[in-house]
C-alpha cells in the first residue's frame, strides 16, 4: 500500500541544494505522497513547478495533527532506538523527515521534532540525506526489504572534473551494477562460472544514488568556492 512522506521544511528559503532532493523524492514516492510542510509564504512564492505538485503547507506538521492521526505518523529519527522494518508498514500511514540540509557533525536538530512525540524509527547509525533517508524508508515499508538487504555506500568519493573530486559526509543508496544485480545470476545457465560466460570484467566500485542535477550543483559551488581564493 502506497504510503505517505511528511517533510517538515526546516530551513531558512529554499536552497538549490534543497530543491533538488525535493525533486528527487517527488519523482520517486510520486506528487500525491509528499508533504512539503512549515513552508514559509517566500519559500512556497519560491517553489518550482515540479515540487508545487505535491501537498504544499505553510503550516507545520503540529497545526495539521488533527488531520493526521498521530499514532499513525514514525519519525525518522537517526537517535531512535528502535530500527524502521518492514513491519512498521502495518503500523503507520505517514512518515515524518526534518527538511534539514545534512550538517557535519550533525547538531541533532531532529530533535525538534523528537518533541512532538510522535513514534519514532532509525535508519542505522550514519546520517543520511533527506531523499536517501524518504527512499530508503519507502523501499522498506513498500518494498518491504529490510534495512540491512539495501546496498549502502558511505561518505563516497564524488568526481567532479578530471582531477577533482569531493567527498560526501553522508549514507546513500548504492546504484544497482550488473555484479550486485540478482539478474546476473539468472542469466547465466547453469555450470557457467561469470569468467567462462563473458570477460570478467575489472568490477566497478558502487556509485551513490544523487538527486539529478547535484554532481551539476557541486561543481559550480566548488568553482564558487575556488573562486573566493
Ligand atoms: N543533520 C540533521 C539531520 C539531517 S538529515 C540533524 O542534525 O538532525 C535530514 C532528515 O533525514 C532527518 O531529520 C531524519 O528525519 C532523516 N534521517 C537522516 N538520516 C537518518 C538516520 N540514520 N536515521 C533516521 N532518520 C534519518
Amino acid at each position: 500500500m502506497a504510503k505517505n512522506y511528511i517533510i517538515e521544511h526546516m530551513e531558512e528559503g529554499m536552497h538549490d541544494w534543497c530543491k533538488l532532493e525535493y525533486e528527487h523524492m517527488v519523482t520517486v514516492c510520486g506528487a500525491d505522497h509528499i508533504y512539503f510542510t512549515a513552508l514559509t509564504p517566500n519559500t512556497l512564492a519560491d517553489m518550482p513547478e515540479t515540487l508545487v505538485k505535491a501537498h504544499c503547507h505553510t503550516e507545520d506538521i503540529l497545526t495539521m495533527g488533527d488531520r493526521i492521526p498521530h499514532e499513525k505518523v514514525c519519525l525518522l529519527d537517526p537517535a531512535s532506538p528502535h530500527v524502521l522494518c518492514p513491519e512498521d508498514a502495518e503500523k503507520f500511514d505517514y512518515y515524518l523527515f526534518g527538511g534539514i540540509l545534512g550538517d557535519d557533525p550533525p547538531r541533532d536538530r531532529t530533535g525538534e521534532l523528537r518533541k512532538l512525540g510522535f513514534a519514532t524509527r532509525h535508519l542505522g547509525e550514519v546520517q543520511m540525506t533527506t531523499d536517501t533517508a524518504v527512499n530508503v524508508t519507502r523501499r522498506v515499508v513498500e518494498g518491504l526489504v529490510p534495512l540491512d538487504k539495501i546496498p549502502f555506500i558511505d561518505h563516497p568519493e564524488i568526481k567532479l572534473r578530471k582531477k577533482e573530486t569531493v567527498t560526501m559526509p553522508f549514507r546513500y543508496i548504492a546504484k544497482e551494477t550488473p555484479e550486485s544485480s540478482p539478474s546476473t545470476a539468472e542469466s547465466q545457465t547453469a555450470g557457467e562460472t561469470p569468467s567462462s560466460s563473458k570477460k570478467s570484467k575489472k568490477s566497478k566500485k558502487p556509485e551513490p544514488i544523487l538527486p539529478p542535477g547535484m554532481i551539476e550543483l557541486l561543481i559550480k559551488d566548488n568553482d564558487t568556492a575556488l573562486d573566493l581564493f
